[in-house]
């Protein structure tokens, strides 16, 4: 199928679920992303930033875009002043910085962030565990944040198609969304996303409670190198 079919595919798929498609154009060039932005696609996902900074020039600026590799502080000023939503973040850190350069570009629209929660064994994947993701909340920092809005939680389960294990990972994230909306989310709305699934398993993710599946190969075909 066409990067266009693939996108009516999904709209059609997702049309009765609470839940949005991020097309993941990395390693794909921007005559790709115009495919799908001609289908009416308008959310996309990168994985780094200096590939995510040089499509945004080449495409239109209605595009949201959503980061979902993991950020280097230092990189956060180079996007800060456009991105719609991070979905990596992992760390205070990094969010006091995403704060402050969000606040230095004058933004009118906060930054949207998702908290990172590592669900897989891998120990080599980023993201916090629930506990420090519950300190983060708890910080006088995080309080004192304006130029932000954490909007929920991501994560990246196993690279496994044992269904059993990734429903058990999804599940988790869901229990983490859900026990930090109670203590510190009650009552906001904004505070709504779980980011979760991948062309393999977003059917699964789906039926999960994901909000946001991330679909990249599912769309635009194999990349050259799997990252
Ligand atoms: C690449 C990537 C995806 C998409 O992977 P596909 O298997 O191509 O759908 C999703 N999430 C993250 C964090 C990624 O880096």
């Amino acid at each position: 199928m066409s990067i266009a079919e693939n996108i009516l595919y999904f709209d059609a798929q997702l049309r009765n679920t609470p839940c949005r498609l991020v097309a993941v154009s990395k390693t794909h060039p921007a005559e790709k992303v115009m495919e799908a932005y001609n289908a009416g696609h308008r959310l996309f996902g990168e994985n780094k930033v200096q590939e995510l900074i040089e499509k945004r020039d080449l495409l239109p600026h209605d595009i949201a875009w959503h980061l979902i590799g993991h950020l280097q502080t230092n990189k956060v000023k180079y996007i800060a002043e456009f991105i719609d939503t991070i979905q990596s973040v992992d760390s205070l850190k990094l969010l006091i910085e995403i704060n402050r350069r969000a606040e230095m570009f004058g933004r009118t629209m906060p930054i949207n962030c998702l908290l990172q929660i590592s669900i897989a064994d891998e120990e080599t994947k980023y993201g916090m565990s629930y506990d420090e993701a519950v300190a983060l909340l708890q910080s006088d920092d995080y309080r004192q944040m304006k130029y932000i809005s954490v909007t929920g939680v991501m994560g990246i389960a196993t690279n496994t198609t044992d269904e059993n294990k990734l429903r058990e990972e999804f599940r988790y994230l869901r229990g983490c969304f859900q026990n930090l909306k109670e203590t510190f989310f009650f009552a906001k709305e904004s505070f709504k996303e779980i980011s979760l699934g991948m062309t393999s398993d977003w059917q699964l993710a789906v039926a999960e409670g994901s909000t946001m599946i991330r679909v990249g190969s599912g769309i635009f075909g194999e990349r050259n190198y799997s990252k």
